[in-house]
This record gives C-alpha cells, structure tokens and sequence, in this order.
C-alpha cells in the first residue's frame, strides 16, 4: 500500500517578536533538536526579512535536511495578499522569494501567505514569479474558528492537492503551481488545536485525517511554530471585553483566543508537540516529506 505523505509544516515569525530577536534562534534550534531526535524533515516557512535576520539558523535548517518557504516580505499588518492589487502583491513575491535565495543559495519553490489570506491574483502572481506550491488554504475551516470570517471559500476548498484557478484559490483551475492544503476540518490540524482542546482531541484529530488520508492518499499537513516548543515562554493572557464578541476585520470573533488560552501552558503545549510528532511517527505507513519534495509525486499522479 502507498505511503501517506505527511508534511510538518512551520512558521517562523519575527514580525511579533522584535522586542525579544535574540530568542527566535534559541526557538528554532529546540526545533532542529527536536526533528532530529525524531528523525523528521519539514519545511520552514520563512519571511524574507525574517531569513536575512537568521542567515546562521537558515543554513543549519537546509544543512539538516529541511526546506526553507517563503512566508511573505515581512509578514507585517500591511502585506494582506487578499486585499493587495496583483502588480503589488507581484513585486513583494518576487522580492521575497529573491531575497530569501540571496539567503539560501537555493531555489525557493513552496509558499505560505501570511495568515493564509490570499486571493486569485495571489495565485497567478505566484506563478509568474516561479513558485511551484502554496500552502495557505485550510479546507472546510469554519469562519468563527478564523482571523478572516468573511471568507466562505474555506467551507468548498478541495481536501486533496490541487490545481488553484486565477479566479480564485480555493478552486480548481489552470494554474501551474499545486495548491497543497492546510489539513482542516473546522479548525486547521495546527498546535493552537491542542491549546484550545488539549492532546486527547488533537491526537484523535490526527486519526482522523489518518484515516482519510488511508482511503483517499491525501497529504496530511500540520503546522506549527518554533515558539511553540518553548517551554518557558511569556504568553499573554487573555482578558475578555465584550468586543470581542463582535467580528472585526482583521482578527475575526476575537473571543475564540479564550478557547486557545484555556489551556495554555507553554510546557503542555510543547510536551503535546513531541507527543503528537512521536505518534505521527509510529504510524507504519507514514513518509515524512518537505513541500518540495511532494511535487514529484504530485506530478507523477497527473501522467497516470
Ligand atoms: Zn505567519
């Protein structure tokens, strides 16, 4: 029987992080120790200025094996791909994706929009620029569950990898480059799951997909983020003000970080990280791949 192909995803982030820089590469290398002691290769979704911050932590991620994405320019509030015109969102892509190479030395091939917005242009800019997959929908996300509750293309996105169109990413159309989902159903199969629900429910989440992913072959993508894994860190807690209760534009029902915050204890979140990557792990018919290494698979199939 074929192999279920899994993706670890991360995202690394600095954009939130300016006050404390020094401590993203203490993050990233825990990861690498981590990945390693589990012997797992994932790809690391990088913003541009993020890579050129940690050229040191870039070269030990490719020298350990992983992938290097381009996560955005800056990954700052004003780089929304959803609302950007076409010809802006091009030259960000292409900056972006130059400049992280500047960094690498290597092609960058995978793409993650920064809070997954996107649109049809995003789509059709990323292929001009050479990117061969995005990873930034999460298909039959709820909206409630979201930062971006107007969009409903979530609910109808396909589960498996696909072709995006130009109109729209969360359809299939005549793009090149392969959409390859965010796992989802409901909340995306990402870390903040296990804050918000606890280990039970992100393992059985993660059967789940197992089992969908034995019957159908669909990849299994998970994200996390390299502060997840660190055990001491200073979180904010979460004080509720009946706004909250109210969408806004940019951060949806803000109420749900209650839901993330119920739990949340650094150390649990890491210890729930490693058990989940460890059961991930157990499973016989599993093959660990980067983004970029799904996309001869992905190619094989279409020739079939
Ligand atoms: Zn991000």
């Amino acid at each position: 029987m074929a192999k279920i192909p899994i993706i670890i995803s991360l995202d690394v982030h600095t954009h939130v992080y300016q006050d404390k820089l020094n401590e993203v590469p203490v993050w990233i290398e825990k990861t690498l120790r981590v990945l390693d002691d589990i012997s797992i290769k994932s790809s690391f979704f990088f913003p541009a200025e993020c890579a050129e911050q940690m050229p040191r932590e870039v070269r030990m991620i490719l020298d350990e094996g992983h992938e290097i994405g381009c996560h955005s320019l800056t990954h700052k509030p004003d780089e929304q791909y959803n609302t950007m015109p076409f010809d802006n969102q091009k030259n960000k892509l292409s900056e972006a994706k130059k400049r992280i190479e500047e960094v690498t030395m290597k092609e960058i091939v995978s793409f993650r929009a920064p809070v997954f917005r996107l649109n049809g242009n995003t789509i059709r800019a990323l292929d001009e620029v050479g990117f061969k997959i995005d990873s930034s929908v999460c298909p039959q996300r709820l909206g409630i569950f979201s930062s971006d509750i107007t969009n409903i293309g979530w609910l109808f996105a396909p589960r498996k990898p696909y072709h995006p169109s130009y109109d729209s990413p969360f359809t299939r159309g005549n793009a090149l480059l392969w959409e390859v989902p965010v796992s989802s159903f409901i909340v995306p199969f990402m870390a903040n799951v296990g804050m918000a629900f606890g280990r039970m429910i992100e393992k059985l989440f993660f059967k789940f997909l197992h089992i969908e992913s034995t019957m159908f072959n669909n990849p299994i993508v998970y994200l996390f983020h390299p502060e997840d894994l660190e055990e001491n860190r200073e979180t904010l807690q979460y004080k509720f003000h009946w706004n909250h209760l109210l969408p806004s534009k940019s951060h949806g029902f803000k109420v749900r970080y209650a839901l993330y915050n119920r739990n949340h204890n650094p150390k649990k979140t890491s210890e729930n990280i490693i058990s989940l990557l460890k059961t991930i792990k157990n499973q016989n018919n599993i093959n660990f791949l980067t983004c970029e290494q799904m996309i001869p698979l992905l190619e094989n199939k279409r020739e079939q």
